[in-house]
């Protein structure tokens, strides 16, 4: 089999923001108001400081409004509740992003049950993941929607393929579990515990690699043809005293076997901030009843 087809995340990822950029010029022509995402960000965890700066000029560039919250790491948690509260109340703000991870004396949980479910931008909210899992209109883990979008441009039709998550995270793989059943694929989950996990993967025609381990699942595990979408990144040694970006799937062997293959870095990366984008002018319609833009 020739070498898989490149799935281009940056490009398609451009193509989202450029989706959510129209859709917010025509709110704003047909519905007079703009979206708004708020950003919260506790202490100086400095790979949250770059994520939250790329969010902020991200929403800024597709037109939306964002606010940025920069709070000391020893915020009190009743303290970052109260501005929670004070976001779930605020008519410009239609998305409310609490940075993760939280300070060790704050309960992360108890802060991202607060959001308002129809401003969790994130849809980390057991609103939402219930929502998602009976099918009703939802705002959905950005990470998850993004795998989707790009297995969707190599195989519009998902329904009736076997679908193979490996990991059960709730960020990742349970909501990506939910958005391929709900594509009418037939979902296998493996975890840490699936007995003979190459042979389980084997069956599948479109593999999602969420597992957190270096180059983890190997060519020989995938199906000739299949789509392979890997969400791992992880930084290991290059050699040279350097590091580089590798994912939860060995590329080269897996690439010379599958149909299509997202690469890391450049693959489902980019996907997760526009598809926060995507999910704040979603979360602006649900709160104003407007149906989904075409
Ligand atoms: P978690 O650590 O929360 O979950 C990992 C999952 O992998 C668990 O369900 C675990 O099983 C499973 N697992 C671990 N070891 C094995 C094994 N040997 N065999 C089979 N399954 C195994 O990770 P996340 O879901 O948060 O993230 C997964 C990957 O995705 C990471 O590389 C992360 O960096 C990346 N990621 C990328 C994002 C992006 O924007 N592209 C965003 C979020 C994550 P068990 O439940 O049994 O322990």
């Amino acid at each position: 089999m020739a070498d898989a087809k490149i799935i281009d995340g940056k490009a398609i990822a451009a193509d989202v923001r450029a989706k959510v950029a129209a859709d917010v010029k025509r709110l704003k022509a047909e519905h007079g108001f703009v979206p708004g995402l708020a950003v919260v960000l506790v202490g100086e965890d400095p790979a949250s400081k770059v994520y939250v700066k790329n969010k902020a000029e991200q929403t800024v560039e597709t037109g939306m409004l964002s606010f940025e919250h920069k709070l000391p790491a020893e915020t009190a948690e009743a303290d970052l509740l109260a501005l929670v509260d004070k976001l779930n109340k605020d008519p410009a703000v239609n998305g409310i992003l609490v940075q993760l991870p939280l300070p060790k004396h704050i309960n992360s949980e108890k802060v991202l049950n607060a959001i308002d479910p129809d401003k969790d931008v994130d849809g980390f909210h057991p609103v939402n993941v219930g929502r998602l899992w009976i099918g009703a209109r939802s705002l959905v883990p950005c990470t998850p929607t993004g795998s989707l979008i790009l297995a969707q441009t190599v195989a519009p039709k998902l329904a009736g393929l076997d679908a193979v998550v490996i990991g059960r995270s709730n960020i990742v793989g349970k909501p990506m579990a939910s958005l391929l059943l709900a594509q009418s694929c037939t979902v296998t989950v493996a975890h840490s515990r699936t007995k003979d996990l190459p042979g389980v993967v084997r069956r599948a025609d479109l593999v999602v690699a969420a597992v957190g381990i270096p180059e983890f699942v190997k060519g020989d595990w995938i199906k000739p043809g299949a789509i392979v979408i890997d969400v791992g990144i992880n930084r290991v040694p290059k050699g040279d005293g350097k590091t580089k970006l590798v994912g939860d799937c060995d590329y080269a062997s897996c690439a010379a076997v599958a149909g299509a293959i997202t690469p890391v870095p450049g693959g489902v990366g980019p996907m997760t901030i526009a598809c926060l984008l995507k999910n704040t002018v979603e979360a602006a319609l649900i709160q104003k009843n407007i149906p989904a833009l075409g």
